[in-house]
């Protein structure tokens, strides 16, 4: 049987149950939380929170959900493991990587393969130990690997981050998630990136792939093996609801359902709008929340033809299967 790492410790891939495949808890600048600490307010009130919502999440049936929160968006694993230890019957899977647009960040600007100084890509090894030691000391394991291409084309420093994630996961067997841009297609990007480096496609995530209504693309993609994350339910300002479920049920009715899995990419705390500005958030984006798949996406999913069997598919059988070593590797 193989294990996947959680943030409570291993669990058998198997049982991970009803999953939802991109959620953050905490998104956050950590050096602006730092300097301007009055946003985040109290920790131990930010931690109920979370609390209260992923117990919201888990009551609905949800076990498993897995964050792709790395470098770039705050991760931090100490303030997770306060959640995960008080929501016992949720799973929460966490990942490594680095998210980032455009610039690569200082930290690694001059230090590589034939830079000032000249090591092995250091990307790979922070990764890599970050998936078989555990994350900063936590003895925490991330389990999955992420990295994002935004750009339609991408900069020297993303694509050496989208490579040293590919390399990673040859090395480690850990899965891959990342962000793509629906407008510009960037999916195709990363199919050819990680195709280059040898990357098992199955064990890839096209995340935000749902941002996108092209079935040509879509169907594209699905067709090298990948998954399609139809994953921002409720950010309805990226797609509207009605096409995003539209475009599933397209997809499912072509045999697509094994190809895609569901999520919200929601949170329970995000520096980018400012706690002042909750109401605002809430007013533009209102069913942007962890609760809103099962309780709207799923009944009008089943209403239009597609089968209890198929929603079975994305949410419990395809993320078993990406978090299940192709064979026997490493996990
Ligand atoms: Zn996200």
């Amino acid at each position: 049987m193989s294990q996947v790492s959680t943030v409570r410790g291993p669990v058998d891939a198997a049982d991970l149950g009803p999953t939802y495949m991109h959620e953050h808890i905490f998104v956050l600048t950590a050096d602006v939380q730092q300097n301007y600490p009055g946003e985040w307010g109290s920790e131990d009130a930010r931690i109920t929170d979370a609390v209260t919502k992923l117990g919201a999440l888990a009551a609905q049936g949800v076990r498993t959900i897995v964050d792709p929160t790395v470098v770039g968006l705050g991760r931090n694993l100490p303030r997770i493991q306060r959640v995960a230890e008080q929501v016992p019957e949720l799973n929460i899977i966490v990942a490594t990587g680095l998210y980032v647009y455009e610039e690569m960040p200082h930290q690694y600007s001059y230090r590589g393969p034939g830079l000032l100084i000249d090591i092995p890509e250091p990307m790979v090894t922070d990764f890599s130990r970050d998936i078989t030691e555990g994350i900063a000391g936590t003895g925490v394991k991330a389990a999955f690997l992420k990295c994002a291409l935004e750009t339609p084309e991408p900069t020297p420093g993303v694509e050496r981050i989208a490579r040293a994630i590919a390399r990673t996961h040859v090395e480690t067997g850990a899965p891959i998630t990342v962000h793509t841009s629906g407008p510009h297609q960037t999916g195709r990007i990363a199919v050819r990136i990680f195709r280059e480096e040898g990357v098992d496609l199955s064990k890839v995530v096209i995340g935000h792939a749902g941002d996108s209504n092209d079935l040509d693309y879509l169907t594209e993609l699905a067709d090298t093996g990948v998954l399609l994350g139809m994953d921002r339910f409720g950010l309805d300002l990226f797609n509207p609801y009605a096409e995003r479920v539209k475009t599933i049920i397209a997809l499912a009715s072509r045999g697509y359902a094994a190809s895609m899995v569901l999520s919200h990419d929601a949170n329970c705390f995000i520096d980018y709008f400012g706690a002042a500005h909750d109401a605002a958030r809430a007013a533009a984006a209102p069913n942007w929340h962890y609760e809103h798949i099962t309780d709207d996406v799923l009944p009008a999913l089943l209403a239009s033809g597609v089968t209890q069997e198929q929603i079975d598919t994305m949410m419990v059988e395809n993320p078993v299967r990406y978090f299940t070593p192709a064979k026997g590797g490493a996990s």
